[in-house]
């Protein structure tokens, strides 16, 4: 690697290194002392771990999370706690001795790992969460480019609404006023007149009141585009892009599933075509089980047509399956002002969202725009916007409008069914919140 000498705990787990003297850097991650001996567990700058022995008259009072160099021989140990090889150390130097009052400690509550993430970045869940991230981000990237769509970059302060008001991030702009985006979509809509198919990973901002599980203030959020495609291909190109994304993850993160104890045998069936269903479906279904929601008055009443879905009945619809589930033909008024309406179905739309298995619910939603001019001109009138702030977008439709479509998919939620983790503050390194910006 250019630049970067120092070896790595990986480097050494060749057979080739056993015998030999090998120099780490790294920090104390646990620390054992016993009369004859002390146990350092040396963390790396990649959080890989191992043991190393010293004789404790070598040692000097160093303590966790100390900054190391430590020189030893590799021996291989079946008993080695850490892939059956130790070093038997013969040198040890610290850079800093860390301070004894390190706030975490090996059991510690879900509030206190979050109020001091910068730190709960060295547990091994944290490395392990994000070295899956990092190989997401990277396959899911390598998709795009195998299959030809361009990379873009939209801007993150906006002056329009994208996924309603309600959940805007205002700013001071300056005399004026702005927006954090909602969603990269407008602008990539703009793009595929001259780029064609165009995809964003970037962050996405949503000042969301309530506080689920599945809801961050800012997001990764992957965002995609295409001139002349249909609904069918985009369910297409999602599912694709999901399976290829979780099949190489598997892959090269073989090691950090297994310290996560996940059961990577559970995605076989993403081999299999992912499940359909229309909403008229679902909804039929979930009338059918009488299932219950709430109004905002706070009465309860079963769910009907009409009702979107939510992280309940998303929840009840997906406990048992095992595949992802797209979900088509939304009522139109249940989204956004610039989808595309069926017109083969009144009232409803030409949409999908995906939902993850086993209760996770949705992963990313998607469909097709409105590309006529008085029809979305309409809908920005009856959502109660103003056209004046969509007078470029609208421009889209003057200029050699054509059907399009594109999806957007939280990262953190992809993450989130994948890892089986409850709560997506986990699936992000500093997570943002109502009630959390800081670390
Ligand atoms: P939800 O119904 O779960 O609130 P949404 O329908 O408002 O989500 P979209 O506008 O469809 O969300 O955004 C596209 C995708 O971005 C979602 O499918 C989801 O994966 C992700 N996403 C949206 N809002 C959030 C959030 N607050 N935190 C994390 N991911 C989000
Ligand atoms: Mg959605």
């Amino acid at each position: 690697m250019v630049g970067v000498k120092a070896l790595r705990i990986c480097d050494i787990a060749s057979a080739d290194y056993i015998g030999r003297e090998v120099t780490l850097r790294g920090w104390v991650y646990r620390l054992r002392k016993q009369k004859g001996n002390t146990f350092v567990l040396l963390r790396d700058d990649r959080g890989s771990i191992i043991q190393c022995v010293f004789p404790s008259y070598k040692i000097d009072d160093i303590t966790r999370e100390s900054s190391v160099q430590i020189s030893g021989i590799v021996k291989q140990d079946a008993r080695a706690p850490e892939g059956g090889i130790e070093i038997a150390g013969t040198n040890l130097q610290v850079f800093q001795v860390s301070e004894k009052d390190y706030p975490l400690g090996e059991y510690q509550s879900a509030e206190l790992l979050l109020d001091n993430r910068h730190l709960a970045l060295r547990t091994r869940k944290m490395i392990e969460i994000a070295k899956i991230r990092a190989s997401m981000f990277k396959f899911l990237r390598q998709w795009f480019s195998e299959n030809d769509w361009m990379e873009v970059t939209p801007p993150l302060v906006v002056k329009g609404s994208v996924e309603g008001g309600s959940t805007l991030f205002k700013l001071n702009y300056f005399d004026d006023v702005a927006f954090l985006s909602q969603s990269a979509q407008l602008y990539l809509e703009a793009m595929i007149f001259s780029l064609g198919p165009v995809w964003s990973l970037t962050s996405s901002f949503r000042a969301e009141r309530s506080r689920t599980v599945r809801h961050l203030a800012e997001f990764s959020h992957l965002e995609c585009e295409a001139p002349w495609v249909s609904l069918r291909d985009l369910l297409q190109i999602q599912e694709n892009l999901v399976r290829y994304t979780i099949d190489k993850t598997i892959n090269e993160r073989q090691e950090s599933l297994k310290v996560l104890k996940i059961d990577s045998s559970q995605f076989k069936e993403l081999a299999e075509p992912f499940r359909k269903m229309t909403y008229d479906q679902a909804i039929g279904g979930l009338i059918s089980l009488d299932f219950q929601v709430t109004e905002v008055d706070g009465k309860a009443r079963t769910i009907r047509w009409g009702d979107d879905l939510n992280i309940d009945s998303e929840r009840e619809l997906t406990r048992q399956m095992t595949t992802p589930l797209f979900i088509t033909g939304y009522p139109t008024k249940v989204k956004p002002f610039y989808v595309k309406e069926n017109p083969d179905q009144l009232e409803t739309s030409l949409t999908f969202d995906l939902l993850g298995p086993r209760g996770y619910g949705e992963l990313s939603s998607g469909g097709m725009r409105e590309d006529n001019l008085p029809a979305l001109s309409n809908r920005i009138r009856q959502a109660g916007l103003n056209s004046v702030d969509y007078g470029w977008y609208l421009d889209l439709r003057k200029y050699g409008s054509v059907e399009h479509g594109g999806f957007g998919m939280g990262i953190e939620r992809l993450l989130r069914w994948f890892i089986g983790i409850e709560d997506i503050k986990d699936c992000v390194l500093f997570p943002r919140t109502m009630s959390r910006i800081s670390p």
